[in-house]
C-alpha cells in the first residue's frame, strides 16, 4: 500500500541544489569569465591591427557573454545560460579558425572546447555542441576557399587527431562520471525514502514529518489544520486475533484513510496506532468534515482479515487548526479533541 500523494518529491526537491549544480555552475561562471577577460585584452592590445569587423564580432560576444552572467545571476537558469555561454564559444571558435588569430595560432584555442561543452552541458548536448565544432573545423579546414588563415597541412592534420582525442576522453569522462553521479543520487534516495517511510503502511514517518515536511511546507500555509486520528481499542485487536492482525488492521485504516485525502494533504504513520493528518489550505470546519467523513469511512468499511475474520474498525479524531498556534501547540490541542473523543466514547470527532 503506497500513499497517493507525491510527498516523495519533497525530499526529492530539497536534494536540487547538489554538488552537481555548484559544478555546472562553476563551469558557467569559468567559462564566461575566462572568455570576458581574454575578450577584453585581446580586442583593448589589438583592435588596430584586427579588421574592423572582426573587432565588431568579438565585442559582441563579449558584451554576450557578460549579459549572460547579469542574467544568470538573476534567474539563475543554468540550462539556458549554458546555451548561451557554450554557444559563443562555439562561434569565438569558428572565428578564431576562420581568421586564424594571431599568427595563426587559432587551433590551440579551439582545442579546448570539448571540456567547456561537456562540463556545462553535460553529455547529450556536450556532444552536439563538439560534434557541430568538429564538423565545422573541418569543412573550413579542408574545404578551399572560405577561410583568410594559411594553416600547413601537417599542423591542421595533427590538430585533428588531437581534437579527436580531447572529445573522446571528455565524453568517457563526462558519460561515466554522470552515471556515477546518477547511481548515488538514486541510492541516497531510496535510503532517504526508507529512513522517512513507516515500513508497514507504506505511508510517510514521523521522522519525515519533522524533518522535511514542517521546514517546508507549513510556514508557507494561510490556512492549515492538523487531525490526529487513534484506532479505538486497538489493543483489544491484537490481544484477540494476534499480532499479524492487528498488522493487518493498521494497513487497512491507513488505505481507507489514504483514499479520503486530497492529493495536497500528508497523511503519516505518527505512532503505534496513531495517524496525523496535515491538511493544507483548509480551514477549522472542513478539516472538522474531512475527519468525521474518514471516521464514517472507516466505521463502514470493515477488514477482511486473513484468518478469515470480519473485523470493524472505528478510530477517533481530535482536529486543530494552526491559524493563531504554532504546530507544536496545534499539535497539543488536537491530543486534547482526541481525548476528549475518547472519553466521550470513541469513534467520534472533536473540533
Ligand atoms: P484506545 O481506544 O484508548 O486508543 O485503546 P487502544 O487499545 O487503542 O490503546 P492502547 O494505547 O492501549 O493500545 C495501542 C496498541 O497498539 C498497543 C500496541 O501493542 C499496539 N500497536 C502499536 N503499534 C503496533 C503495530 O505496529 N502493530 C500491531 N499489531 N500493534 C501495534
Ligand atoms: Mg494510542
Ligand atoms: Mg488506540
Amino acid at each position: 500500500m503506497v500513499p497517493k500523494d507525491g510527498w516523495q518529491n519533497l525530499l526529492e526537491s530539497r536534494k536540487s541544489k547538489s554538488i552537481e549544480f555548484r559544478r555546472r555552475e562553476a563551469s558557467l561562471l569559468a567559462m564566461a569569465f575566462l572568455g570576458i577577460a581574454f575578450l577584453s585584452v585581446l580586442v583593448s592590445i589589438n583592435y588596430q591591427d584586427y579588421p574592423p569587423l572582426l573587432v565588431q564580432i568579438l565585442l559582441a560576444n563579449d558584451i554576450g557573454l557578460l549579459a549572460t552572467v547579469i542574467y544568470y545571476l538573476k534567474t539563475k537558469n543554468l540550462k539556458l545560460c549554458g546555451f548561451i555561454t557554450t554557444g559563443i564559444a562555439l562561434v569565438l571558435n569558428v572565428l578564431l579558425i576562420y581568421s586564424g588569430g594571431k599568427d595563426d595560432t587559432a587551433l590551440y584555442w579551439v582545442m579546448f572546447f570539448p571540456l567547456v561543452a561537456f562540463s556545462i552541458l553535460g553529455v547529450k548536448w556536450g556532444s552536439i555542441y563538439t560534434l557541430l565544432l568538429f564538423a565545422i573545423s573541418n569543412f573550413l579546414l579542408y574545404v578551399p576557399g572560405y577561410i583568410l588563415a594559411e594553416y600547413n597541412s601537417v599542423e591542421m592534420s595533427r590538430f585533428l587527431m588531437a581534437f579527436v582525442c580531447v572529445c573522446t576522453f571528455s565524453f568517457i569522462n563526462e558519460y561515466f562520471r554522470s552515471r556515477e553521479y546518477s547511481e548515488a543520487k538514486s541510492v541516497t534516495l531510496r535510503y532517504q525514502m526508507d529512513a522517512n517511510t513507516d515500513a508497514l503502511t507504506g505511508l510517510p514517518n514521523r521522522r519525515f514529518l519533522d524533518s522535511n515536511y514542517l521546514k517546508n511546507i507549513v510556514k508557507e500555509q494561510e490556512h492549515f489544520c492538523i487531525v490526529l486520528a487513534d484506532i479505538d481499542k486497538f489493543k483489544r485487536v491484537n490481544d484477540t486475533y494476534g499480532h499479524d492482525i492487528g498488522d493487518e488492521a493498521l494497513i487497512h485504516t491507513a488505505s481507507v484513510f489514504v483514499d479520503n485525502i486530497r492529493s495536497s494533504d500528508l497523511l503519516c504513520r505518527y505512532g503505534g496506532e496513531e495517524f496525523l493528518f496535515c491538511l493544507p489550505n483548509t480551514e477549522l470546519h472542513q478539516a472538522t468534515r474531512i475527519a468525521e467523513k474518514l471516521r464514517a469511512d472507516l466505521e463502514q468499511t470493515p477488514l477482511n482479515a486473513s484468518n478469515g475474520e470480519v473485523l470493524k474498525l472505528t478510530s477517533s479524531f481530535g482536529v486543530a487548526s494552526l491559524s493563531k498556534q504554532t504546530f507544536e501547540d496545534a499539535l497539543v490541542q488536537a491530543d486534547k479533541h482526541l481525548y476528549k473523543s475518547k472519553a466521550e466514547g470513541r469513534n467520534r470527532v472533536t473540533g
